[in-house]
């Protein structure tokens, strides 16, 4: 009996596929970006192409979201197109007779760090991907939580400023509106910074640009603001961080750093952790496998 499992990792961006051991080890894998026409096709011949006549003992999907892990669909925000798409029952039909699971993105990346990444020290801890938004997902007893629809752990709609800019979600002050990379540069760039992305924003802050260097200040307490009240909220030891902000290391972790320090102080979280990613784009790839093939607690 093989233990090599089938996962999928579905986002507005990048379609990746991969055949994963039952280590964690990432056999093969294959991606392309993803049109907005004929979307399920390039998702089948990317699966095809690592599969390639090999058999499996099941699959999992790591989706962009919101899903509806009770229905087996996705509605990806970037993919106007599949509303409602039975993705779990497609993917089911290219690997008949085998068990096939689904999940948020936010959720396998936080499972994937937990089961082969930096939070393999952890049962209770969030996963957060601070990027060009801010997603996440919550590991609690050592297991995947989705809650009742799929969708729990969205800790990049926290609220941190209650006055804040519009979110994208309909509300407002979201830690996303605070950390997502573009929203890092528009607010530095109201306030006189010159640069073209977050990566420009990096290197001026390097080099000691006060602007810059308060965009990342303030992006970092929000994040850290937001993991205060999640693992207070949720009972966590752990926060691993990952996504292209936080390639920034320290410039975005000491201020996280500095705000719990402040803002989490009930006992229970003094042993409240923060790490960095260490699986990178892998990380959904590794938990959606993790959905079939991790480790159960007894
Ligand atoms: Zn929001």
């Amino acid at each position: 009996m093989t233990d090599l499992v089938l996962a999928v990792d579905f986002g507005g961006t990048k379609i990746a596929a991969a055949l994963v051991g039952g280590a964690g080890d990432v056999v093969r894998s294959a991606q392309v970006a993803t049109p907005q026409v004929d979307t399920w096709d390039a998702v089948a011949d990317v699966v095809g192409r690592v599969l390639d006549g090999e058999q499996v003992a099941g699959a999992g999907i790591a989706s962009a979201g919101p899903v509806d892990t009770a229905a087996g669909t996705v509605s990806p925000i970037n993919v106007p197109s599949w509303r409602e798409f039975p993705l779990r029952e497609r993917v089911a039909s290219l690997v008949p007779g085998v068990p096939v699971e689904l999940a948020g993105d936010g959720v396998c990346m936080a499972l994937g760090e937990q089961w082969r990444g930096a939070g393999q020290s952890s049962r209770f801890m969030v996963g957060l991907v601070v990027s060009t938004g801010v997603g996440g997902g919550l590991v609690l007893d050592g297991r995947p939580f989705g809650g009742r629809t799929g969708n729990a752990g969205h800790i990049g709609h926290v609220v941190v400023e209650p006055d804040g800019e519009p979110c994208t979600c309909g509300g407002r002050g979201c830690v996303e509106t605070v950390a997502g990379g573009p929203r890092m540069v528009s607010w530095a760039s109201a306030r006189g910074w010159r640069g073209a992305d977050a990566i420009a924003l990096e290197a001026s802050a390097r080099a000691g640009d006060p602007v810059a260097l308060a965009a990342f200040e303030r992006a970092g307490h929000a994040v850290g603001l937001a993991i205060a009240a999640t693992a207070a909220v949720c009972d966590l030891d752990l926060a691993v961080i990952g996504g292209g902000v936080a390639q920034a290391g320290e410039l975005l972790f000491d201020p996280v750093r500095r705000a719990l320090a402040t803002h989490a102080g009930l006992s229970y979280l003094s042993t409240l952790d923060v790490r960095p990613a260490v699986l990178g784009g892998r990380a959904g790839l590794v938990g959606a496998a993790a959905l079939v093939s991790g480790p159960r607690p007894a």
